[in-house]
């Protein structure tokens, strides 16, 4: 009786162990959360909306107090519509999404939805309202099926392979031993980039978003991979309120609006075609990529 006591004792005092110190993370955690540089208002109201505008206003931001990331950017996203930021690496394109998601607030100015600021609705029926499409998407060791269905925990097999059609990756299920039910993720099978984000698509496709952000890997794709991606957008793009964060300006041609940003200001805006004959910085940036692709297999950096 004594022999068997002891070890389960000693059991119950790791148990304990193990939960104060859950406890200690949570207090931790709770006290560094007293103060959130983010807050819902006290008269927060629900984000509900089909197709809203989206309209950035003036908005200025830095991530420390010296030093400023936005200079007073302005632009619109029409309701249903696509707006592409273009611009050299750190000119704060990634910086608009995340206000957009409500990471942080601008400093000045504001992101109004319909008309309306968004710091009046919530923030959780505000990131419902929203879906990411990131550069690179997490996958979880578990299922494709699982890993997909994950944009709306507990849609159907139906909806899910619906949206897996609509985003491309039909045939690369198909060839795949066992299909949905395949391990992905560190443990499992691991998928190429462009794979990865048409399954960060699916997952936007069934969380069936009011508001769509698409940040476009930086690495380059192959050019089936590119299309296939760029075909999987323009299906959860269509009558959704879309902001494309882009570096391939190849995949933005088609843009209701291109808004060139460059040290946080909005220095051109237009569609492609205007924008070229504008000769301007965007006409420069694409000549630059064009001249990049035309010879892919003796790149200038590779040359004598
Ligand atoms: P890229 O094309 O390389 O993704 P970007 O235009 O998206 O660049 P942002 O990610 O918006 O650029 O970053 C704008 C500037 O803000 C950069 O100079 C970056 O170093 C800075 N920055 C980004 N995130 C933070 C952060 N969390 N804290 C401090 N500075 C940041």
């Amino acid at each position: 009786v004594i022999q068997l006591f002891i070890p389960l004792n000693f059991l119950g005092f790791v148990y304990r162990e193990i939960r104060r110190a859950l406890t200690d993370m949570n207090r931790m955690f709770g006290l560094l959360n007293i103060r959130p540089k983010v807050q819902d208002a006290a008269d927060a109201s629900e984000l509900q909306v089909g197709s809203p505008s989206v309209r950035f206003d003036n908005v200025q931001f830095g991530y420390h107090d010296d030093r400023r990331i936005l200079n007073g950017v302005s632009f619109e996203i029409p309701a249903g519509k696509t707006v592409a930021v273009v611009g050299a690496s750190g000119a704060g394109k990634s910086t608009l999404a995340r206000l957009l998601f409500r990471f942080y607030d601008p400093d000045a100015g504001g992101i109004l939805i319909d008309g309306k600021d968004l710091r009046g609705f919530s923030q959780a029926s505000l990131r419902a309202a929203i879906a990411v499409v990131p550069q690179d998407t997490v996958l979880f060791n578990d299922t494709l099926f699982y890993n997909l269905q994950y944009g709306r925990p507990g849609a159907s097999r139906d909806e899910v392979e619906q949206a897996a059609r609509l985003a491309h990756l039909e045939s690369f299920i198909a060839q795949l031993p066992q299909g949905y039910d395949t391990p992905v993720g560190e443990r499992g099978l691991k998928l190429s980039g462009g794979e990865k984000q048409r399954v960060a698509i699916a997952r936007a496709l069934l969380k069936n978003p009011a508001i769509l952000i698409f940040d476009e890997a930086t690495s380059s794709l192959d050019s089936v991979s590119e299309r296939a991606i760029l075909a999987a957008i323009e299906e959860v793009a269509a009558r959704r309120t879309t902001l494309v964060i882009a570096h391939r300006l190849s995949t933005i041609t088609h843009a209701d609006e291109i808004v060139v940003l460059d040290q946080g200001r909005v220095i051109e805006r237009g569609r492609h075609e205007q924008l070229l004959a504008a000769g301007g910085a965007y006409a420069g940036l694409w000549r630059l990529q064009q001249s990049e692709r035309s010879d892919p297999i003796h790149p200038p950096s590779l040359q004598p």
